[in-house]
């Protein structure tokens, strides 16, 4: 096992009714920021229990994040922000919002070109405190220092990660997700999933606890994601589901092994070149890298198949049965592992996105760094 240091500082405060907490985690002299999206925690009643919260503080509101934030929209909200002097950002929302939160913490006491921080290409020297209101299980953003901007413009969706934009803290009231329509629910636990096997299957095989750890989340999003389907008013289904997407990106699975994540960076390039849903993205990619990276990783599919998918047999087998069944899983959430399923064709998507990861400097993915652009455009034109 590698050398690994774990600290994620974010208080995690879980379960029905935890919003109104708000009142005590945020500090009573903070001017608060309550950035959100597009309107969702207005029907659902988040908008109103964070108000109710937040009645003994100063708070202004910025609306209208979108779905992959967009770089032109978050400037409008740091500007804002440093006109108001507001001095703490509250992200109500899924991870677009929280994502947005942690740039726009880092953007407002920034001195210089904001757009820089996206792709680290500046230092961050300081951040305001940001706390979160999870309405969304998916990316693990909500305590978790990573972030995605789009910026359409340009054509580029980057990441950013930095410990100053960890989140404070993150409250997961489970009933603040029973408005969530099927599609982002079966979004979620593939993001979930697929944060899961970034970190887990890849080669070598190591780190004994965080295999079983892995393989843990994985087996309760397969269960649970079906259940939060078939029934959507079970309360107990969408903790868990919370819990486990958390948990699927809250830093222990990778701890002290290689990690691949090919997958979201070929994703990214998908979304911001042809519009799919981040989730979307990832369910096309995956199981074409697995099937292209197949010798390689042979060996740790064998091990997921049987430990997750109860599989036996010899290891080519199993792991060849591993994969379909992934694909399977995906489709059963709602999600279709093939690029015509969106109407697009593959060489042109495969064309783009290696150009996009070449131009982005991302020539070497992979848990390795051997996988190219080369290597991407072949995996994209078989998941046509
Ligand atoms: P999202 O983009 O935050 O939200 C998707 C949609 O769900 C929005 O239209 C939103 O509406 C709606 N929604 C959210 N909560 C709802 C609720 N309780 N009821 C009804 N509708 C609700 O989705 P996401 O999957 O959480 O985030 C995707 C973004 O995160 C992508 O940009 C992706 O690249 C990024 N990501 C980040 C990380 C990370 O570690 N930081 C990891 C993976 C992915 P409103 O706008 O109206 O609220
Ligand atoms: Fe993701």
């Amino acid at each position: 096992m590698q050398n690994f240091s774990f600290h994620n500082p974010c208080q995690i405060e879980f379960g029905a009714g935890q919003i109104s907490k708000l009142s005590a985690l945020i500090p009573s002299d903070a001017r608060v920021l309550l950035l959100y999206g597009g309107g969702s925690i207005k029907h659902n009643g988040v908008y109103d229990e964070v108000v109710a919260a937040l009645s003994q503080h100063h708070w202004q509101a910025f609306a209208g994040v979108e779905p992959n934030p967009e770089y032109e929209t978050l400037m409008r909200a740091v500007e804002f922000a440093r006109e108001q002097n507001l001095d703490f950002i509250l992200a109500v929302g899924g991870g677009s919002v929280i994502d947005g939160a942690k740039f726009v913490a880092a953007a407002v006491p920034h001195d210089g070109d904001c757009w820089l921080i996206i792709g680290n290409r500046v230092p961050i020297k300081t951040a305001l405190p940001i706390g979160v209101v999870l309405t969304l299980p998916a990316t693990g953003s909500e305590s978790n220092f990573a972030a995605v901007i789009s910026r359409r413009e340009t054509n580029d969706k980057l990441s950013f990660k930095n410990a100053k934009v960890f989140p404070q803290f993150a409250i997961l009231d489970p009933k603040s997700t029973m408005s969530l329509p099927a599609r982002q629910i079966g979004n979620g636990v593939v993001d979930a999933f697929v944060h899961t096997t970034e970190q887990y299957l890849t080669y070598p095989c190591e780190a004994l606890l965080q295999d079983r750890f892995a393989e843990g989340i994985l087996q309760t999003l397969i269960e649970i994601g079906a259940q939060t389907l078939a029934e959507p008013n079970d309360y107990n289904a969408r903790a868990n589901l919370m819990w486990a997407a958390n948990q699927a990106l809250y830093g222990m699975v990778g701890l002290g092994q290689a990690q691949d994540w090919a997958t979201h960076a070929m994703g990214h390039e998908l979304t911001m070149l042809h519009g799919l849903d981040h989730a979307q993205t990832l369910a096309i990619i995956l199981p074409a890298l697995w099937r292209y990276r197949f010798e390689s990783k042979k060996a740790k599919l064998a091990q997921y198949g049987r430990r997750v998918w109860q599989l036996s047999g010899e290891d080519e087998q199993v792991a060849r049965q591993a994969i379909e069944k992934t694909a399977d899983f995906f489709n059963a959430m709602g999600l279709s592992t093939r690029l015509s399923a969106y109407q697009i064709d593959a060489k042109i998507a495969a064309d783009g996105v290696a150009a996009q990861l070449t131009r982005h400097g991302r020539v070497k993915l992979g848990e390795h760094f051997d996988l190219t652009p080369e290597d991407c455009r072949a995996i994209l034109l078989t998941a046509h």
